[in-house]
């Protein structure tokens, strides 16, 4: 083709001239001749100019057509991240792209020698025309070169002869691919490669170990789309479940859950959009047994059908729900007896109290308690007092699977609820039986010992305003009939009254110990054979600030329900020692000193030390304190009782068996049983002048005390008749009215010293 156009340009040119000159020869003869021999040779030149100008043009159209599609190229170079290079075979022009220019650090510049550059490219400092076109034929060639900054590059070239201009040069485009960045790319890649492995790896284990599964349900579709995980979870056939297929499988107390679920996304998909919910159900597992599963859903109205789907994931919670059991076991069961608690009794309590008023049925709420429970506890330690409450417990959950329902509310308190029939004597005859089941126990050292337990009930829901205050009237009964061991009682409307007034009475007696307002009175103690005073027995009087003195039979027995009476029997330990060595020091005669002591004051572990500890404040000796014991005390346990008596004596103090001949009197305890003084009870010197029989235990009594060195002594002696009696049935002491009442600590004072050698005792 360019060829084709120098032929053309050239024969154009010779023709012009040719043509002039022919025509300029031809009219060489005439005048005009001349004239037009220039003429044509002015229009040879024009032919010959218009030709170059022609062929010119061409060039330069060829040239700007071939710019044009450089540059297109060198455009297209010049864009694309790998390093790239347009250049010559003669080497007399190159252009960089920007990648190349970065990557070579070398500034593109209009005076670059391409003859130095272009060679360095392919590691060498010359390139022939044999390198060029095995550049050109062999592709894919690896050169290394270093950058002026040191930096070295491998380059993979790929050259291509693009074009060849008209004067035989071929243009070149050289595309690298830059090993460095690639070799960069390949090890991030292996890194990236490694935290995916390690991440998928941790999403699969953390997918096993959780058996996290995936469940959508589009809206207005009855089916459910299972992720394999979850079929494998469930055990599911199909990938596809209808809701049905899926209720069918929902734990039979959670169908209500399930399908109010179902209802609710029925008809409000809508408001769960970009809301995550949590709905926890127990569903049949691939093993056949119900599991708990959490399914976490979210809506969204963005999936590619247009409808609203909610999805979720599955995940298995039976673990953490059992962990909920055992906290609620903690919570709400009793951890020595496995019976519900207290707070598990209220909430039932309370559920069925207002059953009860919605279904007009009623039911009874019996407390029982363990009589002497803290003495088992103290004297026979806490295994035993466990295996008692255990014992118990056993008693009741008998009752308990009878259609009632029992707990343990406290120590040695339990509460049983149980459906009223209509018979008004039924909680005392399930009372009656667990009685009967717990005297057939033996416990530890207590097994030659029966246990008995009392109780009090009231029916819900007519004796109360509410549960709570059911229970409360319950253990009103129980509490007033706590003095008779055994005893059942039901709550009556006058009880409360009672209660409340001692409940009262125990929120102010606690603040009468902190306000000093128990004072001790003290009762003389004669000798019938001489009519001295061998002793006073110091008796607690309670001044409350009405101004009223309150009797201790009223406020003992509360603060020994309430443990105030170790508190109580503090104070009057140290009041009654240190008058007693008040007395020693102005001189009076000595006298022992009495106090009484609760069952509570005596199974304190520390006891014997406390004693001491006040003897030795005072300084009195051990031999001028006497402790009046009950003897229902010894009822317990003997041998302990016997022990921690013994050690009494042994620290050199007294001991009075008190109120002798009331409960379960027995002469066998002052053979087995420390006692120095045994105490008749005021019942036995009322009863004496017309009762030959209480007479003759009388004189028994005395008759086996003073064989064992034992004094006797009878309180409430009232008039001489009595004393009299006493002294002829071998009595060696009297306490009564009749010598003297109990008195303030300055009247006692003045009694003793008047105490007269020569009084007559009767
Ligand atoms: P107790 O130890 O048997 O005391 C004898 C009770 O009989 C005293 O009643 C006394 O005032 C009363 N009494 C004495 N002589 C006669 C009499 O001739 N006729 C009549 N009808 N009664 C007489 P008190 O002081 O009311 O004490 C009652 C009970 O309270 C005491 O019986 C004792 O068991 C207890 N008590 C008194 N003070 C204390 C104390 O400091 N601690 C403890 N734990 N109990 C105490
Ligand atoms: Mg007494
Ligand atoms: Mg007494």
């Amino acid at each position: 083709m360019k060829i084709k156009n120098h032929l053309l340009v050239s024969i154009v040119v010779v023709f012009s001239l040719l043509t002039g000159y022919m025509i300029a020869f031809a009219f060489r003869h005439r005048e005009q001749g001349d004239l037009v021999f220039i003429i044509f040779n002015i229009y040879a030149l024009i032919a010959v100019v218009v030709s170059f100008l022609a062929v010119l043009r061409r060039k330069r159209l060829e040239t700007f057509k071939r710019d044009i599609s450089r540059k297109r190229l060198f455009y297209l170079a010049k864009n694309i991240s790998s390093p790239a290079m347009l250049w010559n075979d003669r080497l007399t022009e190159l252009i960089m792209n920007d990648a190349l220019t970065e990557l070579s650090e070398m500034k593109m510049r209009s005076d670059f020698d391409a003859k130095l550059v272009v060679p360095i490219f392919f590691g060498k400092k010359t390139l022939t025309d044999a390198d060029i076109s095995a550049l050109v034929s062999s592709k894919d060639q690896e050169f290394s070169f270093t950058a002026p900054s040191g930096m070295p590059h491998d380059i993979i070239w790929n050259t291509t002869a693009v074009e060849t201009d008209d004067d035989g040069t071929t243009w070149l485009l050289s595309i690298g691919l830059d090993l460095n960045r690639i070799r960069k790319m390949q090890s991030e890649l292996e890194t990236y490669s490694k935290r995916l492995n390690v991440s998928e790896g941790r999403h699969n284990l953390t997918m096993e170990l959780t058996d996290v599964g995936l469940l959508l349900i589009e809206q207005g579709n009855d089916k459910l789309f299972p992720s394999e995980k979850l079929q494998a979870m469930l055990g599911l056939k199909s990938d596809v479940l209808t809701v049905q297929e899926l209720r069918k499988r929902i734990y039979p107390l959670d169908v209500v859950a399930f399908d109010s679920h179902v209802q609710t996304m029925r008809n409000h998909m809508r408001d769960f959009i970009g809301r995550t919910e949590t709905l926890e159900l127990r569903i049949c597992a691939a093993d056949g047994q119900y599991r708990w599963y959490s399914y976490r859903f979210k809506a969204t109205d963005t999936a590619e059908s247009g409808r609203l789907v909610v999805g979720g994931s599955v995940i298995d919670v039976t673990k953490e729900k059992e962990k909920d059991a055992q906290i609620e076991q903690i919570a709400y069961e009793d951890a020595v007896t496995g019976l519900p608690n207290r707070n598990k009794l209220m909430i039932m309590g309370n559920e069925l109290y207002q059953c009860t008023l919605e279904l007009s049925n009623a039911y009874w709420v019996i407390v029982i308690d363990i009589d002497r429970f803290h003495l088992i506890n103290d004297t026979c330690g806490y295994a035993a007092g466990n295996e008692l409450l255990k014992s118990f417990a056993d008693a009741m959950i008998r009752q308990q699977n009878l259609g009632g329902f029992g707990a343990r509310i406290s120590g040695d308190n339990f509460a049983l609820i149980m459906r009223d029939t209509g018979d008004d004597d039924a909680p005392a005859k399930v009372v009656g039986r667990i009685q009967r089941v717990l005297a057939t126990k033996a416990v530890g050292a207590l097994s030659n010992r029966s246990l008995t337990c009392s109780a009090g009930f009231a029916k819900m829901p007519s004796d109360g305003g509410s549960f709570e205050e059911i229970l409360e009237h319950a253990e009103f009964a129980l509490s007033s009939g706590s003095k008779v061991h055994g005893s059942i009682n039901r709550y009556t409307h006058e009880m409360h009254d009672t209660i409340i007034q001692e409940s009262n009475l125990e929120t102010q007696l606690s603040e009468a110990v902190m306000n000093n307002e128990l004072v001790l009175y003290y009762q003389p103690k004669v000798s019938l054979e001489t009519g001295e005073i061998i002793g006073m027995e110091a008796l607690i009087r309670w001044k409350h600030p009405s101004g009223k003195l309150i009797s201790p039979g009223v406020f003992i027995p509360i603060a020994e329900r309430s443990q105030l009476i170790i508190q109580i029997t503090r104070f009057v330990m140290d009041e009654a020692v240190r008058q007693a060595k008040l007395w020693q020091t102005m001189g009076l005669p000595e006298i022992v000193m009495s106090i009484n002591f609760s069952s509570t004051d005596f199974y304190q572990n520390n006891i014997c030390n406390q004693i001491q500890k006040t003897l030795r404040r005072h300084g009195l000796d051990p031999r001028f304190l006497e402790i009046e014991l009950t003897e229902s005390m010894a009822l317990m346990d003997i041998d302990t009782t016997a022990s921690r008596m013994q050690e009494l004596r042994e620290a050199g103090i007294q001991l009075a068996m008190d109120d002798f001949g009331t409960g379960y009197s027995s002469l066998s305890y002052l053979h087995e049983l420390p006692f120095t003084m045994v105490k008749l009870d005021r019942s036995f010197v009322v009863n004496m002048h017309d009762d030959p029989v209480v007479q003759e235990i009388v004189h028994s009594v005395a008759r086996i005390a003073a064989a064992k060195q034992i004094k006797t002594i009878a309180e409430g002696v009232e008039t001489p008749e009595q004393a009299k009696i006493l002294r002829e049935a071998g009595c060696d002491y009297v306490q009564g009215f009749l010598y003297g009442h109990p008195m303030s600590a300055q009247e006692a004072e003045q009694f003793i010293r008047n105490n007269p050698r020569d009084r007559k005792t009767f």
